[in-house]
């Protein structure tokens, strides 16, 4: 029996926007295929194994918990975190995590460190936030534009290495900088995006596409997602796409 095995990375503190509904939707997607679904939550201090996740998930914070959590990351994760990426399992960044993917997230005179698992580094601007609802577009296996909806809130910009690919291109909304065009990262089987709110559930299209990739699954059984098909319209609508 198939089965993906994610690990939430610090579900408690890296938690804004209802992330937690990102991991119930997958939960929910794979026990309707009757795909096996197992949940290990990572916190402050505990080490991870790389070999035992198919899945690795740091969803979106404040500042201040963004530092804590960045430390440990370095400290306590960032070997394994990169030994799984090497090996091609899946790891996603929402907003907060997403910035933590990179280099460093320059916070004023602090430098709070990141990963390092993409080239890209974000720097907190005194500007406005950037916020509201986004919609960017992307080609993940080469086979064809689709859309992802949802909603961004953040004070940092996010600018990519040359040579490092977006996510997508901004159809409507902000995306990595407010002027770049460029939304997320994507370096293999690693994906960092701004959109949350949350964003598995506006893009059921893009949580199959994790699920099938984590667990090596190819085509998924369709499911009846006239509701899941209603939310995404719904947050392209909200995003003017
Ligand atoms: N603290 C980060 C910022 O404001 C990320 C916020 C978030 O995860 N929504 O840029």
């Amino acid at each position: 029996m198939a089965e993906l095995r994610v690990c939430a990375l610090y579900p408690d503190l890296m938690n804004i926007y209802a992330d937690r509904g990102n991991l119930l939707m997958l939960r929910r997607r794979c026990a309707w295929r009757s795909i096996a679904f197992t949940l290990t939550a990572a916190g402050l201090g505990e080490p991870i194994d790389p070999d035992a996740h198919d899945l690795f998930y740091l969803g979106g914070g404040q500042d201040r918990d963004q530092r804590l959590c960045a430390l440990d990351l370095v400290r306590t994760k960032r070997e394994a975190l990169h030994a799984a990426a090497d090996r091609g399992a899946l790891v996603l960044g929402v907003c907060g995590g997403y910035q933590l993917l990179g280099h460093r997230y320059a916070l004023g005179g602090e430098d709070i460190p990141g990963l390092g698992l993409v080239d890209l580094e974000t720097v907190r601007s005194d500007g406005p936030r950037l916020i509201g609802n986004v919609a960017i577009e992307v080609d993940l296996d080469g086979d064809g534009p689709r859309v992802l909806a949802g909603f961004e809130n953040h004070a940092g910009r996010t600018h990519l290495g040359s040579g490092e690919p977006p996510l997508g291109r901004v159809l409507k909304g902000h995306g990595n900088t407010g002027d770049s065009g460029a939304e997320g990262v994507r370096r293999g089987s690693v994906i960092g995006t701004y959109l949350h709110g949350p964003l598995l559930p506006k893009n059921a299209w893009f949580a199959d596409w994790l699920i099938s990739a984590a667990v090596g699954a190819g085509d998924l059984a369709p499911l009846d997602d006239l509701l899941e098909d209603a939310a995404h319209a719904e947050a392209r609508r909200a995003a003017g796409a």
